[in-house]
């Protein structure tokens, strides 16, 4: 009936009044994230299986508001993208790595590089190159010691655009790593023309090598496939000893996961660097 129709319509409006409110008031307590100090960065160990040894590290945003707590980067990244705020955000993020990279030089880690992820609103500025390398010169910090984790999203759209963009980056220094990939539109003869360092499997692969065997060919076929373009490959979301085994087998270079250790603050992360590992070559 018309009565009831009308209910359904100002239900859907409250709802979706209810979901606005909550994006903008998320919105503006993240314009206020940085000043506040209320952003953090937590780090993953990337683990070198041939060394058995950590490498580096992923840096992780983590966001603890002062009224709605821990709020996770699955929902407050999407409305800094939408909202531009993750330019200022993701400039304020390798400014921070970058002074936690010269705390590891200081106790001895000065091999270390750390991944950065950066998005695609951030790449496709104009002035992306320009203000990452004016950071690090700030920051008097080497293009070397930084990896930069885009998606297959950020760089398939406008490839010629991609290509160019990333030889700046490579010229500059940094290396540079595909993240998540086989979730997107993967295409090798694409990933041949860009002068890429790493391939980062993605997750949900390696979650289902435990589970059929045709899922750890898929891993081994990206993996096979990698090694032809002279691409490293990393294995993220590693959670398991089989897993590790397995990627062991195929000639994986690194891993990632919380089989060596979930993203933590950056003391808790320099621990791990000092703790003694089973040597699992014996
Ligand atoms: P991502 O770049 O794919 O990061 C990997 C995610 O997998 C992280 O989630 C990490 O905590 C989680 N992870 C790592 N190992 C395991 C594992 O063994 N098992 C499981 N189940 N999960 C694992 P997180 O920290 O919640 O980050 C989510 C996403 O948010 C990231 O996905 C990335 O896309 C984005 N993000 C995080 N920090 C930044 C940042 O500084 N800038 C930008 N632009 N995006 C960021
Ligand atoms: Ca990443
Ligand atoms: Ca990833
Ligand atoms: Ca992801």
């Amino acid at each position: 009936s018309k009565e009831k129709s009308r209910n359904r319509f100002s239900v859907y409006h409250e709802d979706m009044d209810r979901e606005t409110k909550e994006v903008l008031t998320i919105e503006m307590e993240l314009r206020k994230a940085i000043e506040r100090q209320e952003l953090s960065i937590h780090y993953q160990p990337k683990v070198d299986v041939k060394r058995n040894k950590a490498a580096g590290a992923e840096a992780l945003l983590r966001w603890n508001n002062q009224h709605f707590g821990e709020v996770p980067p699955s929902v407050f990244i999407p409305i800094a993208e939408e909202t531009g705020l993750i330019i200022p955000i993701g400039e304020w993020v390798l400014h921070q790595v970058c002074r936690d990279l010269t705390t590891l030089d200081q106790y001895g880690f000065a091999d270390f590089s750390i991944a950065v992820n950066v998005s695609a609103v951030q790449f496709s500025q104009d002035r992306f190159v320009e203000s990452f390398r004016s950071i690090l010169f700030e920051e008097n910090m080497s293009a070397r010691r930084i990896e930069l984790e885009l998606t297959e999203s950020t760089v398939m759209p406008d490839a010629r655009m991609a290509v160019q963009r990333l030889t700046q980056l490579k010229t500059s220094g940094f290396k540079l790593s595909i993240d998540d990939f086989g979730t997107g539109y993967s295409s090798f003869s694409y990933l041949k023309r860009f002068p890429i360092d790493y391939l980062k499997i993605d997750r949900s692969f390696i979650k289902m090598m435990d589970q059929y065997d045709e899922d750890s060919s898929i891993v081994e076929a990206i993996i096979t496939m990698a090694h032809r373009l002279r691409l490293k490959v990393v294995a993220e979301g590693v959670e398991n000893k089989r897993q590790l085994e397995l990627l062991k087998k195929e000639s994986c270079e690194i891993v990632q996961g919380y089989y060596y250790s979930k993203p933590v603050p950056l003391s808790a992360f320099i621990d791990f660097l000092f703790m003694e590992w089973p040597d699992e070559s014996k």
